[in-house]
C-alpha cells in the first residue's frame, strides 16, 4: 500500500486502518516515516526493506503471508509509481495469495502542495507528464525527455535530482528558455524536513548544490509556477458564471 510522501498524516485513512490490523508490515525504510507505524499493534512483526533486493523482499512477503492474515508492503507515494509493484505481485499471485493494493499520495502530489502550486491552469497548460530521467534505467522509446518536454506542459520528473544538468540540457534542447520556472522539493511535506527551492532552468542546478540537495527530491517544471503571484489569471472554467456544467446553471 502507498504510506504517501512522508508525513504519517497523509497516509489515507483506509491505508491506516489496515496499518492496525496487521500481522506483519515491511516498509520501504529510506523513503516511508517509521513514525507511520506507531498505528500498528504491539505484536506487529514489522521490518525495514532497505538493504534487501526484490527476492529477498518478494520471499519475506510470501513467507509471512502463508502464516499470517494481512501482510502489507509499505511503499512510498502511491505504488502504482515506480514502486517495482508488479515484479512483487506476480510471485505472489502464482503462490495464489490474495492481493490488494491502497493507493496513496503521490510525491508529485505533496510537491506541488508543498509549494502552493496548481500543476494545470486554464490556456497555461492543461497536461501533466510524470516522468523521469534516463538513468541506468532506460527509457522506452519515444519518451526521452527531449521528446517529452516538447509538450511545454507540466513535468514531475522523479528520480532525477542528481541528474540535473542533464535536465537543464534536454530541456533547451527542447525549447524551454533559460530563465522557465523551476521547482524542487525535497523531501516534500516531511515534518521539519521539507525543503523547497525555487529557480530557473539557469540555475537551479547551482541552487540545490548550494542546499545540498540530491536525493528524495521532485523536480517540478511548468509553465504554471509562480502563478499564485500573477496579476493575470484566466479562471478556471468550472466556476465561471457563464459555464453551465451538471451541478449548476449559468447565470447570463
Ligand atoms: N511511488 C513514489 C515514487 C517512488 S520513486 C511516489 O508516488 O511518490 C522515488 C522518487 O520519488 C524519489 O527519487 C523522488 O523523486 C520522489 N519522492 C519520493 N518521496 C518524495 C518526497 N517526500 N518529496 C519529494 N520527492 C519524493
Amino acid at each position: 500500500m502507498g504510506a504517501g510522501p512522508g508525513d504519517p498524516n497523509l497516509i489515507t485513512v483506509k491505508g491506516r486502518n489496515l496499518i492496525e490490523q496487521a500481522d506483519a508490515i515491511l516498509f520501504a525504510g529510506s523513503l516511508v516515516s517509521e513514525t507511520a507505524m506507531r498505528w500498528a499493534k504491539p505484536d506487529c512483526d514489522i521490518q525495514d526493506s532497505k538493504g534487501m533486493d526484490l527476492e529477498e523482499i518478494v520471499a519475506w512477503l510470501i513467507a509471512k503471508a502463508q502464516k499470517k492474515q494481512v501482510v502489507i508492503r509499505l511503499q512510498t507515494g502511491d505504488p502504482s509509481l515506480y514502486g517495482a509493484l508488479i515484479e512483487m505481485v506476480q510471485p505472489l499471485d502464482e503462490q495464489g495469495i490474495e492481493v490488494g493494493v491502497i493507493p496513496g499520495v503521490s510525491s508529485a502530489m505533496a510537491s506541488a502542495a508543498a509549494g502552493v502550486e496548481s500543476l494545470t491552469l486554464p490556456e497555461v497548460t492543461q497536461t501533466v507528464i510524470l516522468t523521469r530521467v534516463e538513468g541506468r534505467t532506460p527509457m522506452p522509446e519515444g519518451e526521452s525527455l527531449v521528446e517529452l518536454a516538447q509538450h511545454h506542459c507540466t513535468l514531475c520528473l522523479f528520480l532525477s535530482i542528481t541528474l540535473l544538468k542533464k535536465v537543464q540540457t534536454d530541456l533547451r534542447a527542447a525549447g524551454w528558455s533559460d530563465d522557465a520556472p523551476v521547482l524542487v522539493i525535497h523531501k516534500a511535506s516531511w515534518p521539519d524536513e521539507e525543503q523547497i527551492v525555487r529557480g530557473t532552468l539557469a540555475d537551479i542546478r547551482e541552487k540545490c548544490r548550494a542546499e545540498k540537495i540530491n536525493s528524495q527530491a521532485m523536480i517540478i517544471v511548468s509553465p504554471t509556477l509562480g502563478a499564485r503571484h500573477w496579476s493575470e489569471l484566466k479562471k478556471s472554467k468550472l466556476y465561471d458564471k457563464s459555464f453551465t456544467h451538471r451541478f449548476r446553471k449559468a447565470v447570463s
